[in-house]
């Protein structure tokens, strides 16, 4: 059974095809992703308490769009960072994938699959990984469990789609060039600054 994906308006719309196969679900504290959700102006609605962001890792190619793909954008938080895709139409982000595209994963952020209602526990489990604990912003007491599972889960979903060649299947890049559907906007020195610097 698949999982719906919707940003907030309702303009991009999918499914996640195969939820079960997700690597994982993990709470992501790390300064990029909190300074990301400050440059969409989504901070409240993005963030937990403790400044994370809870991310599904799965492989691309189980992410269907069906509409609003037009809406579809990406930025850089710098010019090696991960690609941060979200709909353009209300800021609401979808996932974060890495430049190369044969390293096949997206880490879908929790906002777009909770928007047709359906709860994201049902479809992918609960919250098993707290990433980057230490740049939370107060102290995480949950513990990460299952980390070694994960791992493997990880691994072999990405070596498989490189020496399968499923990696080519994915909604964010082109299949026969490689690039991202989307130039990605990298954010300049000052840009991010900026999204630093606050509180
Ligand atoms: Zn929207
Ligand atoms: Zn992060």
């Amino acid at each position: 059974m698949s999982h719906p994906l919707r940003c907030r308006c309702g303009t991009v719309q999918g499914r996640v095809a195969e939820p079960q196969r997700a690597m994982g679900r993990g709470v992501c504290y790390c300064r990029d992703c909190q300074a990301y959700a400050h440059f969409l102006g989504r901070a409240a609605d993005v963030l937990d308490v403790q400044g994370g962001t809870d991310v599904v890792a799965i492989h691309p190619q189980h992410v269907v769009l069906t509409q609003g793909l037009d809406a579809l954008t990406c930025i850089s938080l710098s010019p090696r960072g991960l690609l941060r895709w979200y709909a353009s139409c209300c800021r609401t982000p979808i996932g974060n994938t890495a430049r190369n595209p044969k390293l096949a994963y997206v880490g879908l952020v929790h906002t777009c699959l909770e928007g047709a209602g359906v709860p994201i526990e049902r479809s992918f489990g609960p919250v098993t990984l707290r990433l980057n604990a230490a740049s939370a912003t107060s102290a995480v007491n949950e513990r990460s469990h299952g980390v070694f599972g994960s791992a493997l889960r990880f691994i072999g979903t990405m070596l498989g789609a490189r020496i399968g060649g499923s990696y080519k299947r994915s909604p964010f890049f082109d299949a026969s060039s490689g690039m991202p559907v989307v130039a990605p906007h990298v954010l300049t020195k000052a840009e991010r600054e900026q999204l630093s610097a606050r509180p």
